[in-house]
């Protein structure tokens, strides 16, 4: 099976300038050439398909390294009793749902950082064994928190069910433990949790060491929600992979992070969305605290701008899905627009934190996110210029091609229309 790629600008996801393309060439899921037509082929052979992108640019598919599937959302109208994660069947099928609106959107791999039951390594599954079409997957299972975490929302008593994000690990032997019976249900990575606002260090450095240690030796990575500066600090001084946040990390802090050099996942799409939501329906129907999602945003914008002058490198991705007005298949290139426009970073640069970059999140550092030969094919045209304006990345408004691992995503297999959204039950 060859593809070939032919005309267009060409946007590398290595950061090189936009530049002319000849032809992509790219046999089985691999980028075999860029450039000249290599001798001997020939366009009209049998088996060899061509996409003329002739006025259009062409680029890395994109990497969200932060997308929920399985937290139950959107709510379905008519979904009636035992909505969302309660209902482990249901949620599975709007998981695979939510996986493919973020396929159609040009994004061809998604990082889940934490989950309900095992629905993310059966998504992941699901498509890898070719069962339904979607994008790479790259998961953890339930977050690992300690009393008062972010995701232990129930009285002591009541603990988290199985039907949690969160599940209680009180100590380094629990924990450990947990992060054995989740290696043996699939997930990729290990999800830690310190506390919701980072006001207050609820995880201790031993036993975020603990967890690292076990995880480590199972070859399985370990990423920590963590807004604060103390949590931050022994996040990555214990040896985790990747920090989520870390948006109250001192000066000190950051230098710990740099000197370990790990990166930052700040996701200000989640706080921006928030912001916008609040002013558009009022503050009582977010439900969350507008004033101290303002001052998580400013101080996610200024953790950008200081990463980058410390050489720290930041994952871009959006918390798709971890709430009621955060859709699939429409934020997913947000977080490279908020880099732009408030994080100091030139439409290119963010382009390749999204691609190449976030290669990093999905297990996949230097084999996806790079139109160069040798890479997976994962590849978008669009068109409309990205680098002249980032936000045409977003939605899948301008999307003409998506190819994911060598072969060209049929848009109807993923519903029809623009980005998929659940639809309205027939009354
Ligand atoms: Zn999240």
């Amino acid at each position: 099976m060859t593809l070939m790629i032919r005309n267009g600008i060409l946007i590398d996801g290595a950061g090189g300038p936009p530049a002319r393309n000849d032809t992509i060439l790219i046999e089985g899921n691999r980028i075999k050439s860029v450039g000249p037509l290599p001798s001997g082929f020939r366009l009209d052979d049998d088996g060899v398909e061509v996409i003329d992108a002739a006025g259009q640019w062409i680029m890395p598919g994109l990497i969200d390294a932060h997308v929920h599937l399985s937290y139950g959302y959107p709510n379905l109208p008519g979904e009636g009793r035992g909505r969302g994660n309660l209902r482990p069947e249901l949620n599975t099928l709007k998981a695979a749902r939510g996986a493919q609106a973020a396929l159609r959107a040009g994004v061809t791999s998604i990082a889940v950082p934490g989950g309900t039951y095992f629905i993310d390594v059966g998504v992941r599954d699901a498509i890898t064994l070719g069962v339904i079409e979607g994008p790479r997957i790259h998961c953890a299972g339930r977050m690992i928190v300690s009393y008062g975490c972010i995701e232990d929302d129930e009285p002591s008593w009541v603990g988290t069910p199985d039907h949690s994000v969160g599940v209680l690990c009180n100590n380094a032997a629990e924990m450990v433990a947990e992060v054995r019976r989740q290696d043996k249900h699939g997930v990729n990575f290990i999800k830690m949790a310190d506390s919701r606002s980072g006001t207050t260090q609820m995880l201790a450095k031993e036993e975020i060491a603990a967890v690292a240690a076990e995880a480590h030796r199972r070859k399985l990575r370990v990423a920590i929600h963590s807004r604060g500066a103390g949590s931050t600090r022994a996040a990555a001084e214990a040896g985790v992979d990747w920090i989520v946040h870390a948006d109250l990390a001192t000066e000190a802090d950051l230098a710990a992070v740099a000197k370990a050099g790990i990166p930052i996942l700040p996701t200000a799409t989640f706080l921006w969305r928030v912001i916008e939501e609040g002013q558009r329906v009022g503050a009582e129907q977010v439900q969350l605290d507008i004033n101290r999602m303002k001052r998580h945003f400013d101080n996610i914008v200024s953790l950008m701008q200081r990463s980058k002058e410390l050489g720290i490198k930041l994952l871009l991705g959006t918390d798709s899905g971890n709430n009621i007005f955060m859709p699939f298949g429409e934020l997913h290139a947000k977080e490279a627009e908020i880099l732009v426009k408030y994080g100091g970073f030139s439409p290119l640069e963010a382009i390749s934190c999204a691609t190449k970059g976030n290669a990093f999140a999905v297990g996949l550092d230097g084999q996806v996110g790079e139109l160069l030969p040798g890479k997976l094919a994962d590849v978008i045209v669009l068109t409309r210029d990205p680098v002249a304006d980032i936000t045409v990345l977003q939605g899948g408004r301008h999307l003409a091609h998506v190819v994911k691992d060598g072969r060209v995503i049929d848009f109807a297999h993923l519903g029809s229309g623009a980005p998929v959204r659940f639809r309205q039950p027939v009354a």
